[in-house]
């Protein structure tokens, strides 16, 4: 049968395996790091580090079509991965999505609205930054940052030069604060053939900069709503993708604005494996094997809770909730800020 190589051993690389495996594909992850949670559903595994031209080229001999579970893939291994295979979502989304300057540009070329924001990368660009953003903003790394991780807010212009010295040197982006009164993801999905097809939004909230909770409906006026899966489709359309991206959103009175793009099954997507007749995880593997793209429209009302940490010991009582679907990343060890596992709480679409 047909392989699909995985960039990335996490729980989304697991999950998309078992996906994989459903429709009749094996799958072989790549994954430098040691234990990672893809490995016991994994056909094959490889845990050759990304500047090891061997083992990714004999990688790529392995598989039909390399996909990924993570946007920050070193661009010296993509362009060796790129030459011999085929890799879904393409280039064009893996640059304007790991770089948050190429993305915010992006964004505003296609007419879409971001935060404010200005590009920084010395002590005089920061200086100028806070002059024409103001505060409060938030600074980021344009680069590498998860979970709210290599950011630094700023409540008053002085906190400038705090924020300027937590980036260490490395590129940053000045973003002007977005008074939001909700956030919002689409998980979106375009096929091959152009095909795109959206699930319905869902309302997400973060606890210390990481996603705790999305809901399902979430609580938005139907021209916002509409207005939200339009948007990600013109993204889709733009980047001539491939796949399934998660778009992240913030509701304001003055309309959306986009907040980050992610080129891949997202965190805020995980409520349609129990919500939908196709998850986000078919899905993925359906556009990227050239599969039509399957339903997605929700059937459920689901509120999806991420278990962090020490979350896990809570698992009991989750077991016990009627209606509570459980999804166990297979991790040992529960370490504070680490994604264990999720649940779906479902009830029947209202
Ligand atoms: P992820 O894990 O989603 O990739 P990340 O580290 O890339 O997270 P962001 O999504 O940029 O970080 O920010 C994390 C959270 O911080 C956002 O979901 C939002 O709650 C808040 N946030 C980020 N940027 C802004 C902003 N400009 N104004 C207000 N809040 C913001
Ligand atoms: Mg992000
Ligand atoms: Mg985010």
């Amino acid at each position: 049968g047909a392989v699909i190589g995985i960039l990335g051993g996490g729980q989304l690389g697991r999950m998309l395996a078992v996906a994989a495996a459903r429709l009749g594909y094996k799958a072989h992850i790549y994954e430098p790091a040691a234990n990672p949670p893809a490995a016991d559903v994994a056909h094959a595994l490889t845990t050759a580090s990304y500047e090891d031209a061997g083992a990714l080229r004999a990688f790529a001999q392995s598989v039909d079509v390399i996909t990924y579970e993570f946007e920050n893939i070193p661009t010296s291994a993509l362009d060796l991965l790129e030459s011999l295979k085929p890799i879904r979502p393409g280039r064009r989304a893996l640059a304007v999505s790991q770089d948050r300057v190429a993305e915010k540009t992006f964004l505003n070329d296609l007419g879409l609205t971001t935060a404010p924001w200005a590009s920084v990368e010395t002590a005089e660009e920061m200086t100028a930054a806070v002059e024409k953003i103001g505060a409060p903003a938030i600074l980021k790394t344009t680069r590498l940052g998860y979970d709210g991780k290599g950011q630094a807010r700023l409540r008053e212009a002085s906190d400038a030069e705090s924020a300027f010295a937590a980036m260490q040197g490395a590129p940053a982006i000045l973003e002007g604060f977005v008074n939001f009164t909700a956030e919002v993801s689409v998980i979106a999905a375009r096929g091959l053939d152009g095909q795109v097809s959206a699930y319905d939004p869902g309302e997400n909230i973060h606890r210390e900069g990481i996603l705790h909770t999305t809901t399902v409906p979430a609580t938005l006026r139907p021209a916002q709503r509409q207005d939200a899966v339009l948007l990600a489709a013109r993204i889709l359309n733009a980047l001539d993708y491939v796949g399934v991206m998660g778009v992240e959103l913030f509701v304001t009175p003055q309309g959306l604005l986009v907040n980050e793009i992610a080129p891949r099954v997202h965190n805020s997507g995980h409520w349609t494996q129990n919500g939908c007749a196709v998850d986000q995880f078919e899905q993925h593997i359906r556009a990227v094997t050239g599969w039509p793209l399957g339903d997605g429209s929700r059937h459920s009302d689901v509120v999806m809770e991420n278990l962090i940490g020490d979350d896990i010991t809570r698992l009991p009582d989750y077991a016990r909730e009627p209606g509570t679907a459980i999804h166990l990343y297979g991790k040992a060890e529960a370490r504070p800020g680490r994604k264990m596992a999720h649940i779906n709480r479902v009830k029947p679409r209202s």
